[in-house]
Order: structure tokens, then C-alpha cells, then sequence
């Protein structure tokens, strides 16, 4: 069987007629049998949920499903029709058509399986095949999507299913940048980078790619590049094997994650299954949760619980905080999404604390305060007052990559956490700590 390589169309590349027969140039260009995997128009996706919250503050997720897979669908029809009018041999498939099974977790499915011998069967009738990201089926027939941005996951588990030599994520911007380039012009491409360097930095807001395409891409070993679509010549950035994290840590990027929430319910009777019933409640919207802490409440018999959340929706977030509230009896609940969180991410960073006190007085000589911070392996996130973000982004970025400075690692024990909404909130933190309540 001939090479296969695996080219994905995000949504501003195929934002218009004119667009997408300059895809058509690119996959013209091409040596090897395409699977060509594209996302919907422009900002279609958008507005098609959009229309759905018009209608209802808390849409149906099956619904929603169905109507915001149909963007997809509009692109692989367009480009096909384009393909064919230029006498290449293409057929368009809809996630289903291809096989791609997911789970039954509407909005944000994981690709289960994808069948590798409807996508050699299609390879062979045609020289190009154009698939619908950010869907699937799930086995009871549903149509379901991956969660925003998904097609970058659907384009890496295509490359792997079909066994391809490579996978090129075209976007519009030059590749992977050590901080967002829309916004912050000090912003360097980065010519590689590692696979866990990737997932962190999406994790932690970039929108460099969706996180779980770069897992799938690391443990299938698939050999990724982003590049731009609009310069198709240069080579963009590539994402590798992980570098070597005993010798230098270094920082790589600097990333903004605004859908941050802080969140403290005051003076909770006590009772044992809060916590129990914030994950489960949580579990519905895709609601994640940083960090949690407990201390005393006002009165004999109650606590009061801060936690630190991604969110995706602020009205569903709203009704679920607002139902959790009802259900645990707390006196009020304070909601401030007001913060953002800003991460370094490079391999072996969160074990080096030197990098993480100089990010802390970093901020501090500025007078930015962080609320919260915490480390892990690769990452130091630190949640600020979002009034703050882009000159803590800037001050971060100059400090540790504009005026780069090779630190040695020294290996720390254990993850950190801190966080409060004010020092006396701090102080009770710490106190329950010391309690072992939190
Ligand atoms: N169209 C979807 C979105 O806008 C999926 C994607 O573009 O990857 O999130
Ligand atoms: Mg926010």
C-alpha cells in the first residue's frame, strides 16, 4: 500500500470559498494518498451554539451534538465538490461513514475506535479522502462530538488507524509559539517541541491543539507538525519525542487560561457527601477542578469550601453552582470569574522551585498578587486577577524565554498548592490543612 499522509484544515482555512481551493493547492502538491480531515467554517461552530443558547440557557446535549456536527459536514462537502473540479479523486465521509466509534459522552466523546479497514478500502477506490473532525458515532448510533477544537484529536487517531508517515496540522499562525502571537508580538516560534511540552501548554489554555490529540500522538508515536497554512512552504513546528528533563529545565512557553473560576461556599452544615456531590454535578458540563480547600465555617458545625475550576459554559456553570448550593444549604456562594490563570510550561519546571520563586517575585515586583498557585511536573500555573493577565504573560515571558537563562533542575518532593481568596482565607486554609481536612 502507497504512503499516507494526514492533512488537517482548521476552521479559518477553510473559511470561505477562496480558502478552500487554496487547500485544494496544497493537497494538489501532495506525493502521497491524503486523508485530508477539515473542521467547520470559520467560526460556524460558534454560531450554531449560538443559536442553540437563544433558545435554551441549558440545551440538550445530544441536541446540540447533532446540530454542531453538521458544521463539519458543510466542509467536507465544499472541499470534495472543490477537489473533484480540479480532477482529483476524492469522496468526502462524515465521522460515522469512516468509523469512528466514540463513547456516549455527548460534547466531549473519546474516540474508541476507528476502523482501519473502511479508511484502506476508501484510500483505495480514491486519492484523497475528506473526513469530518470533531465527530463520531457511539455504539448505540448517536452522532457525537469531541469537545471544542476536536479535530486536531480526530486528525492524530485517523494518522494512527491508517498507519500514516505523518501528520501536518495546518492553522494561521506559523506553528507553536512560546506564548499566544495574536496578542503578544515578544511571542517566538518554537521550531520543536516535545509531545508532553504540548499537551501541558494546551492544557493549560494555548490554542495550540487540542490536548488529548498530542497524547494520542505521543502514544502512537506520530510524527506531528503545525504549520500555516497560508505560508505551506515553511516548515512550522515540530512536535517530537520528549527532551531530555534531567539536564536543564527550561521554560517553553507561557500560556492564558481565562474560563478560570474561583468559587467559595460559606458556612456548610457539615455533612460528608459535598465534595462527593460537586464532582458528580461537575461531571456534567466537563467542569474541572483545580483545587479544593476546606476550612472552619462562622458557626459551630459548618465549613466553607473554595475551589479553584475550569469552566466551559457560564450560564450552565451558573445553574450547577446554584443547584449545589440549594442541595448543600451553604449560607451563600461567592462566584469570581474574574481570574485567569497563567502557566510556564517545559519539561522538569514543577520540580525546580527556583523557577517557581522567581516567577512569584516576578509577579510580586509588579504588584500582581496570585491568588492560587500550584505546580506539577511540567507546569507552574498561577491564578491572578484577570485585570492582570497580559502584563503578567509579558513579565513571565521576558523574565524566563526573552532573556533566557539555563536552570539547572533541584528536584522537589512533592507538588505544590496554594491558594485563598484573601491572607484570612489563607490562614484558615492552612489551618484545616494542619487539621488534615483538606
Ligand atoms: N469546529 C469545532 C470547533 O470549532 C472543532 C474544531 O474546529 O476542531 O471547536
Ligand atoms: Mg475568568
Amino acid at each position: 500500500m502507497s504512503k499516507i499522509s494526514v492533512l488537517k484544515f482548521g476552521g479559518t482555512s477553510v473559511k470561505n470559498i477562496g480558502r478552500i481551493n487554496h487547500v485544494v493547492d496544497i493537497v494538489s502538491k501532495q506525493k502521497n494518498k491524503c486523508v485530508v480531515v477539515v473542521s467547520a467554517m470559520g467560526d460556524t461552530t460558534d454560531y450554531l451554539y449560538d443559536l442553540a443558547k437563544r433558545i435554551s440557557a441549558t440545551p440538550n446535549k445530544r441536541e446540540v451534538d447533532l446540530l454542531l456536527s453538521t458544521g463539519e459536514q458543510v466542509s467536507i462537502a465544499l472541499l470534495t465538490i472543490a477537489l473533484q473540479e480540479r480532477g482529483i479523486k476524492a469522496k468526502s465521509f462524515t465521522g460515522a461513514q469512516i468509523g469512528i466509534k466514540t463513547d456516549n459522552i455527548h460534547s466531549c466523546a473519546r474516540i474508541v475506535d476507528i476502523c482501519k479497514g473502511s479508511i484502506r478500502a476508501a484510500l483505495d477506490e480514491h486519492d484523497v479522502i475528506v473526513v469530518a473532525g470533531f465527530q463520531g458515532q457511539s455504539d448505540c448510533g448517536e452522532i457525537t462530538t469531541l469537545g471544542r477544537g476536536g479535530s486536531d484529536t480526530s486528525a492524530v487517531a485517523l494518522a494512527a488507524a491508517a498507519g500514516a508517515d505523518e501528520c501536518h496540522i495546518y492553522t494561521d499562525v506559523d506553528g507553536i509559539f512560546t506564548t499566544d502571537p495574536n496578542k503578544f508580538p515578544q511571542a517566538e516560534l518554537l521550531d520543536t517541541i516535545s509531545y508532553s511540552e504540548t499537551i501541558e501548554l494546551a492544557r493549560a489554555g494555548a490554542q495550540v491543539l487540542h490536548p488529548r490529540a498530542a497524547e494520542l500522538a505521543r502514544d502512537f508515536n506520530i510524527k506531528l507538525r503545525v504549520r500555516n497554512t497560508f505560508k505551506p512552504d515553511n516548515p512550522g513546528t515540530l512536535i517530537t519525542g520528549d527532551s531530555n528533563v534531567e539536564k536543564v529545565c527550561r521554560v517553553k512557553g507561557v500560556a492564558l487560561d481565562s474560563h478560570q473560576a474561583y468559587v467559595s461556599f460559606i458556612d456548610i452544615p457539615w455533612q460528608f457527601s459535598f465534595l462527593t456531590e460537586c464532582e458528580t454535578l461537575f461531571l456534567r458540563d466537563n467542569i474541572i477542578v483545580d483545587s479544593v480547600s476546606q476550612g472552619k465555617g462562622s458557626c459551630e458545625n459548618t465549613r466553607c469550601v473554595q475551589l479553584s475550576l475550569r469552566y466551559s459554559d457560564e450560564a450552565i456553570f451558573r445553574t450547577i453552582l446554584d443547584e449545589l448550593k440549594n442541595q448543600c444549604g451553604a449560607k451563600d456562594v461567592l462566584i469570581d470569574l474574574n481570574v485567569t490563570r497563567v502557566s510556564l510550561v517545559g519539561a522538569g519546571i514543577g520540580n525546580a522551585p527556583e523557577i517557581r520563586s522567581r516567577a512569584i517575585a516576578t509577579l510580586n515586583s509588579a504588584r500582581i498578587e496570585p491568588r492560587l498557585y500550584s505546580s506539577s511536573e511540567s507546569t507552574i500555573s498561577i491564578l491572578i486577577d484577570e485585570a492582570d493577565s497580559s502584563r503578567a504573560t509579558q513579565l513571565l515571558h521576558d523574565q524566563f524565554i526573552s532573556l533566557p537563562e539555563e536552570t539547572e533542575c533541584v528536584a522537589v518532593t512533592s507538588p505544590l498548592t496554594v491558594g485563598a481568596h484573601s491572607s484570612r482565607q489563607l490562614a484558615a486554609a492552612s489551618d484545616s490543612m494542619r487539621a488534615g481536612v483538606s
